[in-house]
């Protein structure tokens, strides 16, 4: 959450004084929203639903994912894309990341099976994903796109707006994500049979309410649609969100410009797939080793990507112990279809990640920064480079109050100041 006021509160309170709760024959604040995202995103069909994750279990239902697929997905990711996979049930085989600290192409073509349909690149904290090689690989080798934009909202890759390259685009708006409604998230497709699937999967009555769809074929849906409160706030949101972006890619340019000389003594700004159009929601640096990302975040109050508690494939115990199923024979790692899918997993199968991930540094940026705080972070992430490659003493250096961040509760951001 990085700015909502008196609008929000307005467009709330305009739904209680209707009395039009309901989405479908009463309000129009989601259909309204789901039109003007879309067109926002330059695809077809934008479906809101209850929240990010199960957006993206829609995603994989619309695209007919289920028993007997693979889905790949990357090592660093918060668990929602890996669960999605076996809510679906089917099984996520997961790769590594490159020092953009998103999926590895390389790492996509390796892992490529006989079982496999599908890939999800997360564009993570709010940086792109290298969509033009995904995509050349994902039509080559006849693989479904799945973008999880979830932190990447408002964010584009060379120009296209995230979500609407791959087959579909899975957001989130919960509370910690660039533009929120408090809890929420949604799909784009530009399918129109996709768009009908991933309808029914949030609301298995859409047909019903709508009137509409006639030709589809239901099934049994879960059910997360969304609130009239939930489409207010975003319609809200939608005309702040390109303001908080280009705040975060000012501020993320000029804590770059102003550390350029840190190269000399070996930080280097992480090398990001399409730096000039992403959220600059980070600044995403790179240290030699992770002796020197601990020292670095000792100093200065920042975050290491590998340690934000639940981000990187070492955390996923329900994945990675096969326990997601809520029923036994439920449970994907146990059907009889996905006898012939890779279904092991160990602590060790993306060490590279895990490498790069602990040494990969991440100082968040946020829209209502003061120019002064902005030379406060630059001053504190110099003073932590200087303890953090040995060229002096944590006592030497003086760290001021600004950008500080307690990496144990830090999601998309929770910055405290
Ligand atoms: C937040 C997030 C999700 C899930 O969104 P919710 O709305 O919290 O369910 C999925 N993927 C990623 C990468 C996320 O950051």
């Amino acid at each position: 959450m990085y700015i909502i006021g008196q609008q929000e509160i307005d467009a709330v309170a305009r739904v209680v004084n209707t009395k039009a709760l309901f989405r479908y024959g009463l309000g129009h604040e989601c259909e309204r929203f789901e039109q003007r995202y879309a067109a926002y995103l330059g695809g077809k069909h934008f479906s809101l639903a209850a929240s990010g994750s199960y957006a993206l279990t829609a995603a994989m239902i619309g695209l007919g994912i289920g028993p007997g697929d693979e889905v790949l997905v990357p090592a660093h990711t918060y668990m929602a894309s890996a669960t999605s996979v076996l809510a679906a049930g089917a099984i996520p085989v997961i790769v590594d990341v490159d020092e953009s600290i998103t999926i590895d192409p390389d790492a996509i073509e390796a892992a490529i099976g006989p079982r496999t349909r599908a890939v999800i690149p997360v564009h993570m904290w709010g940086t792109m994903c290298d969509m033009e090689d995904i995509m050349e690989i994902a039509r080559r080798r006849k693989l479904f796109v799945i973008e999880d934009c979830c932190q990447a909202v408002g964010g584009s890759y060379k120009g296209r707006k995230a979500g609407s390259i791959g087959d579909v685009g899975c957001y989130s708006f919960n509370f910690y994500k660039n533009m929120t409604a408090g809890e929420g998230g949604g799909v784009l497709t530009s399918d129109d049979a996709v768009a009908k699937r991933v309808n029914c999967a949030i609301d298995p009555c859409h047909a019903f309410w709508t009137g509409k769809d006639e030709d589809s074929k239901p099934f049994a849906g879960n059910g997360a649609r969304a609130s009239e409160f939930m489409g207010a706030v975003l319609n809200v949101q939608l005309d702040r969100i390109d303001g908080i972006i280009e705040a975060m890619r000012r501020e993320r340019d000029t804590i770059l410009t102003g550390i350029r000389e840190l190269e000399k003594l070996g930080l280097r700004a992480a090398p990001l797939n399409s730096r000039e159009f992403d959220c600059g929601a980070n600044v995403f640096l790179t240290l030699p080793n992770a002796e020197a990302a601990t020292l670095f975040v000792q100093t200065f109050p920042s975050v290491i990507a590998g340690k934000t508690g639940r981000h990187t494939y070492t955390e996923w115990d329900q994945v990675l112990m096969g326990l997601g199923a809520a029923h036994p024979l439920m449970n994907p790692y146990n059907m009889p279809a996905n006898a012939e899918c890779r279904r092991t997993y160990s602590r060790d199968m993306c060490a590279r990640s895990l490498e790069i991930l602990n040494r990969t540094i991440l100082v968040p940026t946020h829209p209502e920064h003061s120019a002064q705080q902005i030379q406060d972070i630059i001053h504190n992430i110099k003073a932590a480079t200087r303890v953090a490659l040995g060229h002096v003493k944590t006592a030497e250096v003086d760290v001021r109050n600004a950008g500080a961040v307690d990496a144990t509760k830090y999601d998309l951001k929770v910055v405290s100041w």
